[in-house]
Parts: C-alpha cells; sequence; structure tokens
C-alpha cells in the first residue's frame, strides 16, 4: 500500500470526548470516526485490523469444528415473548415496528434465533453435538456508551452456540470452546487471563470471561499469587472461615437494648457505642423480582454481594427496599433493621463469617434503638449461612489459601453453559438413543471482536502512539522513503516496497512528500510493529534503518543481504511479542 494514495485521516488534537487512550489514538490515527454515540464507522486502516482479528477467531473455530453462519440482525419479537426476554432484557435492546405495526429488535445476541433455528431440524441425537457460530454487528442500546470500540451500541461481535444431547457432551463442547478462546488470543498477542464468572441460574463452574489485563478495565479481578485462580470480583468465593461456630455461645450475656439516637449507618452506630465495625452486623432487607422481601446479614465493615445473594434466593433481580417497605416491616425508619424479633416470614441470610464469632451489634427494629450481645443462633432464625460477601485483597485465596491481588480487566470473550434454559421455553428438542424426546443442551460464547482492538491498545501504547501486535497490526511494517527529491533513494525504495510486498508481508509504503519528521511521527502514532527508513545515508553506506515499535531498538540491515537479513530480524519481532509467524 501506498501512503501517497491511501486514506488515513490522522488528526493533532486528542477528540474532546475520549477518556481511554485507545479510543484517542483510534480517532487519532484516522482508524474510527464516530456517528453517533457509540456508533462508529471503521476506517481502511482500522477495518483491517478488526478484520484481522476476525480471521484469526474464524480459523480457531472452525479449528474446533464449529460451523459459521450468518443469522439475521433483525429480530422478530415473537421469539423474544416465548423466552420471556422481550419484558426481561430490558431497554438495551432496541426495538422497532414494522409499517405492520409488528414488533422486531436488533440483534443485541442470538439465542432465540439459532434455537429457532435448529428446533424441528435437528430430530435424533445423531446430529449432535454441532455448534455454529457467526460473526457479526450487534447492536446492545447501552445505558453509558464510551471509550470508543470498548463499549459502543453498534459492535462487532463472534457468537457461537453449541447444541448438546446430554450434560456430559454439554461439558465437552464447553471446554473444547475454553481452549479455542486460549489459542485465539494468544495468537492475537493478547496479555490475557480466563477467570470465573457468575454463571447465574445454572449454578456450577461453567462461565468464564477472559480478561485482557489492563488499568482501563472496567472489571475487577481477584488472582491468586500462587496458583492459577483467577475470578470476577463479582463471582469471587470467599473461603469458608476457620474456627468453631460461636453462634450458640453460652458465654453471651441476653441481648439488650441501647439507645443510638440518630445513629443509622455503621459509622454512626459504631462511633456512638465505641465499638469496631467489625462487632456489627448489617442488616439489609431487600426485594427479590420487585415481591418477596429477604434479610441479608453481613459484618458491618463488608460489602454485599448482590448476585451472590440473587443465586442463593433464586430471582433475577434483587434490589433493596425502599423506605416505605423497611418501615412497614420493621416498625422503625431506615437504618434500625435487624434479625432478632423480626417476622418469621422473612427468609434471613447471613454472611458464614458471622458464625464465627458472637456478641454482635444489630439493629432493634425501633427508631433510635440497636441491640447488643446477640448471638445470631440463639437470638434469631438464620435460613442458611453462605458466602455473601464480596472478596476483598486482604483476603486469602479460595482455593489455596495464599495472597491473591486485584487487577483491571476489560472482557473480551465470555463462555457459558446455558443448559436448557432456551431449548425448554422454545421446546426445541431431539430423539435420544431410546426413543425419547429430550431438550437440547445449549452453550454460548461471545467474543468482542471490535473491542479487542481497542484492548490490545490499551495494553499496548505509548506516548507517540499505538504499538500493535504483529497479527492484528493494520500493516506489518511501515518503509519510510525519506527520498525527497534524491530519485536513487526513492528508486531503491520502490525496490524495497516491491520485494517487501512478494514476500507477501503487508507493508505500508510512506511515498508521500512530507517532511521526514511527520513520516515518523505518524509510523509511531499508528503503530506498525515495524518500521524501515531508507535515507540518502543509508543508501551510500549500503544499509536501511530498521526500528522496532514496541522497544524502540534500532538495527541496520543490509541493502545486499535485504530479504535473509529482513526474514531474520522480523522473525526476531515476533518473538519478542512471545508469537510464532
Ligand atoms: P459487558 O459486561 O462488558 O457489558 P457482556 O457480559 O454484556 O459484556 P456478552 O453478552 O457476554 O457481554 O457479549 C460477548 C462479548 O461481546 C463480551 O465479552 C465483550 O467482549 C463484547 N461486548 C459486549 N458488549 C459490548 C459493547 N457494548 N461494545 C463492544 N463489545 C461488547
Ligand atoms: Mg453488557
Amino acid at each position: 500500500m501506498r501512503l501517497s494514495s491511501y486514506y488515513i485521516p490522522t488528526l493533532k488534537e486528542d477528540p474532546a470526548d475520549a477518556e481511554v487512550m485507545s479510543h484517542k489514538l483510534l480517532m487519532r490515527a484516522g482508524m474510527i470516526r464516530k456517528l453517533t454515540s457509540g456508533i462508529y464507522s471503521y476506517l481502511p486502516l482500522g477495518l483491517r485490523s478488526i478484520n484481522k482479528v476476525a480471521r484469526i477467531v474464524r480459523e480457531e473455530m472452525d479449528r474446533a469444528g464449529a460451523m459459521e453462519v450468518s443469522l439475521p440482525m433483525v429480530q422478530p419479537a415473537d421469539l423474544w415473548v416465548e423466552t420471556g426476554r422481550w419484558d426481561y432484557y430490558g431497554k438495551e435492546l432496541l426495538r422497532v415496528k414494522d409499517r405492520h405495526g409488528r414488533d422486531y429488535c436488533l440483534g443485541p445476541t442470538h439465542e432465540e434465533v439459532i434455537t429457532d433455528l435448529v428446533r424441528g431440524e435437528i430430530k435424533s441425537y445423531k446430529q449432535l453435538p454441532i455448534n455454529l457460530y457467526q460473526i457479526q454487528t450487534k447492536f446492545r442500546d447501552e445505558i453509558r456508551p464510551r471509550f470508543g470500540l470498548m463499549r459502543g451500541r453498534e459492535f462487532i461481535m463472534k457468537d457461537a452456540y453449541s447444541f448438546d444431547k446430554d450434560d456430559e457432551g454439554a461439558e465437552k463442547s464447553y471446554w473444547k470452546m475454553f481452549e479455542a478462546y486460549k489459542a485465539a488470543f494468544s495468537r492475537i498477542g493478547l496479555c490475557f487471563k480466563p477467570v470465573q464468572a457468575d454463571s447465574g441460574a445454572i449454578g456450577g463452574d461453567f462461565s468464564h470471561e477472559f480478561m485482557v489485563l489492563a488499568d482501563t478495565g472496567e472489571d475487577t479481578i481477584a488472582s491468586c499469587k500462587s496458583c492459577e485462580f483467577g475470578a470476577n470480583l463479582e463471582k469471587a468465593k470467599v473461603a469458608q472461615p476457620q474456627g468453631v461456630c460461636h453462634c450458640d455461645a453460652e458465654q453471651t450475656s441476653a441481648f439488650e437494648e441501647v439507645e443510638t439516637p440518630d445513629a443509622r449507618t455503621v459509622d454512626e452506630v459504631c462511633a456512638y457505642l465505641n465499638i469496631k465495625s467489625d462487632q456489627l452486623i448489617k442488616t439489609l432487607l431487600l426485594k427479590v423480582d420487585g415481591k418477596e422481601p429477604v434479610l441479608a446479614l453481613i459484618r458491618g465493615d463488608r460489602e454485599l454481594n448482590a448476585i451472590k445473594l440473587r443465586n442463593l434466593v433464586g430471582g433475577n433481580e434483587i434490589e433493596m427496599a425502599d423506605e416505605a417497605l423497611v418501615k412497614d416491616l420493621t416498625g422503625a425508619p431506615v437504618g434500625f433493621a435487624g434479625p432478632v424479633t423480626l417476622s418469621k416470614n422473612i427468609r434471613t441470610f447471613a454472611d458464614h463469617e458471622l458464625c464465627t464469632k458472637s456478641d454482635w451489634v444489630t439493629g432493634a427494629n425501633k427508631a433510635d434503638t440497636h441491640y447488643r450481645h446477640v448471638s445470631l443462633g440463639r437470638d434469631c432464625e438464620i435460613d442458611k449461612f453462605a458466602d455473601l460477601r464480596v472478596i476483598e485483597e486482604t483476603d486469602v485465596c479460595p482455593e489455596c489459601g495464599k495472597e491473591i491481588e486485584f487487577t483491571k480487566g476489560i472482557e473480551v470473550g465470555h463462555v457459558f453453559r446455558l443448559g436448557t434454559k432456551y431449548s425448554e421455553k422454545m421446546d426445541a428438542t431431539f430423539l435420544d438413543e431410546n426413543g425419547k424426546a429430550k431438550h437440547l443442551v445449549m452453550g454460548s460464547y461471545g467474543i468482542g471482536v471490535s473491542r479487542i482492538v481497542a484492548s490490545a491498545i490499551e495494553q499496548n501504547h505509548d506516548e507517540n502512539g499505538c504499538i500493535f501486535p504483529p497479527p492484528i497490526a493494520p500493516f506489518e511494517v511501515a518503509l519510510i522513503s525519506l527520498g525527497g527529491k534524491d530519485e536513487a533513494v526513492t528508486a531503491k525504495a520502490e525496490e524495497l516496497y516491491d520485494i517487501i510486498s512478494k514476500l507477501n508481508i503487508e507493508v505500508a509504503y510512506d511515498d508521500r512528500k512530507e517532511r521526514p519528521g511527520v513520516k515518523f511521527a505518524d509510523a509511531d502514532l499508528i503503530g506498525y510493529p515495524m518500521q524501515l527508513v531508507l535515507g540518502g545515508k543509508g543508501l551510500k553506506n549500503g544499509i536501511v534503518e530498521a526500528k522496532d515499535r514496541k522497544t524502540g531498538e534500532k538495527t541496520e540491515l543490509p541493502l545486499d543481504d535485504f530479504v535473509e537479513a529482513f526474514t531474520a530480524w522480523r522473525e526476531e519481532i515476533w518473538a519478542k511479542w512471545g508469537l510464532d509467524m
């Protein structure tokens, strides 16, 4: 490609609305342009990168035996009504009407469509397993589209769906995808980690997110410093506390009322009673699916993990009870609820560490009043002690007991076991070996193709611009000619351009009539992993200068033995990225 005739509208300034580096650099390097909030056009360079990611993903999906399809983006509402998601999916689903007034949505994901596609067509266990995937534009009306390609409303996703005859098969399909993802992300050149993620009502350990490690990530990951353990914070188990159960401790005196005028928050109560926050139990009154109230008890200095609670109580959505409900159920204003003397009809869950101690302070369900010397087993009815809180960095690894650390991550992929959730709702069955109708056991697997390009930049950039991993760089090599009016240099540069092109290596040949400084700055900004610079002096000395964009290291390649020297140097660069060519 000749830069003199290529469309790369670079920008000198960062766009005002860009907060993260990938967004700034993708805009400045002329790779994307915003059409409207969360909706971007991909320009030639940007699209090349996206297509390279897609190609690697496609190759790994094919290798794993998945088959590519292309499903419609416009989906009829009826299918979503069948699964209940027309109501449940909420405002992220962009709904439209056709000229006859019929409802449709723009596909944010394709479980309904794919299940509809195979139901009735997969008739026998002999046709299973299968895995179908596509790489396609998705639309999600995100509440806060931001960070450019990171969280768009329109974005490119690879989504795959597996169908098996039983759980055992589904498990195999799951791990096959897991391995395919590892292979794809490694080939792309990303530094990533698969972490345990929430698997919702399905339960079990069949949900993993693939996280690209970067400070700008929106997710927090708890990882063990010693073993393989890694989990999204919303999933991370907290190790079962050691020691005996003190719930029924005999030594604690009977609970008694204590006045706490106007002290509602943990801090206020602790200050008033002169106790530490780990001596108090926080009582949270919540509502499941807008109806059933439940109580969650956690230590005063801890944070409730609402997802763990939701998985425990069942139901879709958990929210804090409003003031009126608190008043109605406890007879007291907000801030004084407690598990003692509360109606027995409310299901009560306590974090498992509350079992290791007795003598707690809790709310007394009475204005300006708390109880002290509360012993949970003795004074309250707890339906279940369970892991309910958010893990903290000072906690130990739930798997090996050693130190953990928190890091930020960008979710670039998600593998998920669906079970029969969709096949039951949509009645997608097959006949098993005994001629009995069974529901298909499904899995779904997503990769954020466009988000990967942004993540790669988040992970690899400097003050001068992007530093693309070679496999997904828009062009692998920049050839910068400093010829100007020197025809000998120009002729040699043309020759090198020809040689590299014939090696089937993608090269961006900067043949523009620009100052050297402009050419260097543009090459750095766009982030071609390899740069070759040919000038008058070099030509005289029989060399072309070669720069590794990642390390900044420069070497000289001999012109008379160019192909061999260049090929060896290129191999070295890939190796520095930890990549095979
Ligand atoms: P997130 O928590 O980031 O919203 P998600 O859980 O909604 O992601 P999935 O439904 O699992 O995502 O979609 C599969 C993949 O698609 C994600 O792993 C992510 O890489 C990508 N993705 C999801 N939403 C967006 C978006 N708004 N913009 C770009 N990529 C996205
Ligand atoms: Mg989302």
